[in-house]
């Protein structure tokens, strides 16, 4: 296909390939048995992850969500509640997983812009009582996805996770796109990930490798989160092949999550010059354009078939709404494209 008709994929960031750098790292990647004993590869990337996220210790896993999961199921007790905002990953996109294999209950509080602040909580603590489940944790999400990739405020996170330790409960982050908030607000990942006891970051959607996530926290957190990973059938044997992709996108990667920035902002602009679409709070933080179809321009469904016929994809994530997502490979001829399509629908 010639450049100018190929398709522009903007439904997520996890459609990119490996680039040859990264070919190349995995062809040359020193292998061993993470289940047996260690990879060394996958050491070196956990090593590092840990680094930079400031904390003692990480683990691969194959994905965020089994991160995501084998966090809350470390952390609480079976029979207990963690509390998280309604429209996050770990509640709205994993089959509730927390309840089918860990015995637990998520108790959602609304916000109106993605994040969580004190007074949200207040109440949300069930009293010491044989009437309720026991409260044992909290999950917050940066940046966050249902809400178009906004950076979570940091003054924010601080005073919810000290309010949340001052009550006795555990701390998780999930962070799939915590490059993407570092980027963007200049805050060193391990500054955003110091107010939690445990964080997940994707290498599989910004940053470009083509399988994997990381659970990042305390040293005897991790080995129990090690026994839980197998347990979900998540030990990953020669696992390095896919590591020194992970460690070739974390070293060379998060620098150029700016440019993801700057093509969304461009398209979010053309969005709002189209007769169909509004970005939503005219907000764009990161890499997400979270859009509002005009109801008299018909739906969600009818206007990403449109699209998909003119070379631009996207995605659905309501009944009125559509968003697109910017990431390694959308080229700047491909961004300069795909806001001609979005002007003139
Ligand atoms: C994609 C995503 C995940 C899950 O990652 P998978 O690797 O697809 O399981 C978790 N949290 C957030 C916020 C995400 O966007």
């Amino acid at each position: 296909m010639t450049e100018a008709n190929e398709l522009i994929d903007l439904r997520s960031d996890t459609v990119t390939k490996p680039t040859e750098e990264m070919l190349q790292a995995m062809l040359e990647a020193e292998l061993g048995d993470d289940v047996i004993d260690v990879d060394p590869t996958l050491e070196k990337l956990e090593i590092l992850t840990a680094e930079i996220l400031g904390k003692e210790s990480a683990i691969f896993m194959p994905s965020g969500t089994m991160s995501n999961q084998i966090a809350i199921r470390v952390h609480c007790d079976r029979g207990t509640e963690f509390l998280c905002e309604s429209e996050c990953h770990i509640h709205h996109y994993e089959q509730g997983a927390y309840a089918q294999l860990s015995g637990l209950v998520a108790k959602t509080i609304y916000s109106t812009d993605g994040s969580l602040r004190v007074a949200d909580l207040q109440d949300c603590i069930s009293p010491e009582n044989e009437h309720f489940l026991r409260t044992s944790a909290l999950c917050l999400e940066n940046t966050h996805n249902r809400w178009g990739g906004r950076i979570q405020p940091q003054k924010d996170v601080l005073e919810v996770c000290s309010w949340a330790k001052s009550h006795g409960l555990s701390t998780h982050l999930d962070g799939a796109r915590l490059w993407n908030a570092a980027a963007a607000s200049g805050i060193e990942p391990s500054e955003l990930a110091a107010p939690f006891d445990t964080v997940s970051v994707c290498f599989s959607k910004g940053l470009g490798a083509p399988v994997g996530s990381a659970l990042i926290g305390p040293k005897n957190f991790i080995a129990e989160a090690r026994r839980a990973r197998k347990l979900f059938g998540g030990g990953m044997r020669q696992a390095g092949v896919l590591g020194a992709a992970a460690l070739y996108a974390l070293e060379n990667h998060r620098n150029r999550l700016c440019e993801d920035h700057a093509h969304a902002k461009q398209i979010g602009e053309a969005c709002g010059q189209s007769q169909s679409l509004r970005v939503r709070e005219e907000r764009i933080d990161t890499n997400i354009i979270l859009c509002d179809v005009e109801p008299t321009r018909g739906t969600a469904q009818d206007l990403v078939r449109s699209l998909e016929e003119q070379g631009l994809k996207c995605l659905p994530t309501g009944k009125q709404s559509i968003r697109f997502v910017t990431h390694l490979d959308v080229s700047q001829s491909q961004a300069d494209r795909a806001c001609d399509i979005l002007r003139a629908i």
